[in-house]
């Protein structure tokens, strides 16, 4: 391609976020230019998410935005809908010149050449691989704080979910590379990393032997470092030695996000998520009786086929008794080649979309409550951004919780806050986050870069 220019979107995840970098990495190193509109750039990428059915028909829409003319541009489709659709994905967009899923993006390269040489409807599909997407990060997306992926693909084969088919079989990196790129992060100035992979926790180094407890301790004792986060984890492999590492070292934040799906044993079984209500009640009771406070979060899946109202309550007991912080809830949606497909019994839309809103009622009650509890505490705020419309800095506690506050004393005079750890009182509180005023600037961050074009859409 004679004009290495390029445009890439990013839908989903963190972890398609995160590829994203890597992706624009690649292209750096291979003299290309990212623009900031699909219109003025030669090649065009999705990198794309096919967890609901939803964020799929997005994907088709951008691609029929160029299905008249596409320009002579030269489209890509990458991630979970290109692994999960295939070569089927040109007979639907004929105009689609490369399907490459993210278990073969270490053949990019290959595949790009490929269409310079003149090729059409290239594809990169294999899952069969042992290889991790392990490419340095040209340019992260935001200057402050870091994805860093440590396992990819998943082992659990939950009947709802496309992610083995799509990321391929669990492969953890080795450790040497997670430190080498952890150092390497905090030495560029940033202080806030977040350790990536479908199921987290479940990685073990395939040469050291290192346990997930034991990478995750190391890492919060590298200079530079003040957080490090995880997601997502799997309550089957949440041992307590990693929460023995949250103790010990407080970089690492006091939150955990445990993706539960239901309340009901018989609904998790029907789901093949490897435990039951009270095996996952064992691990959040070892969670909560941390010498730390550390805030929990989760995913719940609504209306899963066979879903009984008394399955239901059961998981709005579930809510009641966990006190999550935060949750993200989602109406069941049937995935092309998952097993829950062809369950029977399917729960109608409207009792899908009226248990949803109750689930959320509630759980805006019960972050309500915990949140007023912060009330008058000083809590030690990552700064993320500036909300002009209400003269206010966006922070992030390490509970995760968003802290919003305001300086009327002036202290950090009027400089630019974002990368830096402030001290804020907190003085109000609502179901979605903190109010507060600045106390004191801990720390400032060293380096500062713009943060460079990268679209995503959940
Ligand atoms: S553990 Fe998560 S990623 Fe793996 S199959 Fe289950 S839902 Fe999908």
């Amino acid at each position: 391609m004679a004009d290495k220019t390029y445009y890439i979107e990013t839908f989903g995840c963190q972890m398609n976020v995160h590829d994203s970098e890597k992706v624009r990495g690649m292209l750096a190193m291979r003299g290309y230019e990212q623009r900031a509109s699909a219109d003025d750039a030669q090649l065009i990428l999705y990198n794309t998410c096919s967890i609901r059915d939803k964020a799929e028909q997005k994907v088709f829409h951008r691609l029929d935005l160029w299905k008249r003319d596409s320009k002579g541009k030269k489209i890509g489709v990458l991630g979970c809908v290109a692994q999960h659709n295939g070569e089927s994905i040109f007979e639907t967009a004929p105009h689609v010149d490369l399907v490459c899923g993210s278990a073969s993006y270490n053949q990019l390269p290959q595949l790009l050449d490929r269409l310079d040489a003149g090729e059409s409807r290239v594809t990169g599909l294999n899952l069969d691989t042992d290889e991790t997407f392990d490419l340095p990060v040209a340019e992260r997306d935001n200057p402050h704080s870091a994805f860093l992926t440590i396992i990819e693909g998943c082992n659990k084969n939950c009947s709802y979910c496309v992610v083995p088919f799509t990321r391929g079989p669990e492969r953890s990196r080795s450790s040497a590379s997670v430190m080498e790129e952890a150092a390497r992060i905090s030495a560029g100035g940033i202080a806030d990393i977040t350790l990536l992979g479908q199921t987290v926790n479940s990685y073990r180094d395939p040469s050291a032997g290192w346990s997930f407890a034991k990478l995750l301790a190391a890492i919060g004792e590298l200079d530079g470092v003040r957080r490090v986060r995880f997601t997502t984890s799997h309550p089957q492999d949440f041992t307590r030695d990693i929460v023995e590492a949250i103790e010990s070292n407080e970089r690492l934040c006091d939150w955990i996000h445990l993706p539960v799906q239901s309340g009901s044993s018989r609904l998790l079984a029907s789901m093949r998520r490897t435990y039951s209500r009270d095996q996952y009640l064992r691990v959040i009771e070892m969670i909560k009786a941390a010498n730390r406070q550390i805030a929990l979060s989760t995913d719940i899946i609504v209306g899963f086929p066979g879903e009984t109202q008394q399955d239901f309550e059961e998981t709005l007991s579930l809510l009641q008794e966990v006190e999550y912080a935060s949750l993200f809830a989602f109406k069941y949606s049937p995935r092309k080649g998952t097993d829950s497909m062809d369950y029977a019994d399917h729960v109608p839309e409207e009792e899908k979309k009226e248990r949803l809103a109750i689930l959320q009622g509630l759980q805006q009650r019960i972050q309500r409550k915990l949140n007023e509890r912060r009330v008058g505490l000083v809590e030690d705020a990552l700064v993320e951004g500036y909300r002009e419309k209400f003269q206010q800095w966006i922070g992030r506690t390490t509970q995760n919780r968003v802290l919003n506050f305001a300086d009327p004393e002036g202290i950090a005079a009027d400089e630019e806050l974002r990368g830096a750890y402030c001290n804020v009182r907190v003085t109000k509180a609502g179901p979605n986050g903190l109010i507060g005023e600045l106390v004191s600037v801990e720390y400032r961050p060293r380096a500062a870069r713009s943060s460079p074009a990268l679209h995503v859409l959940q």
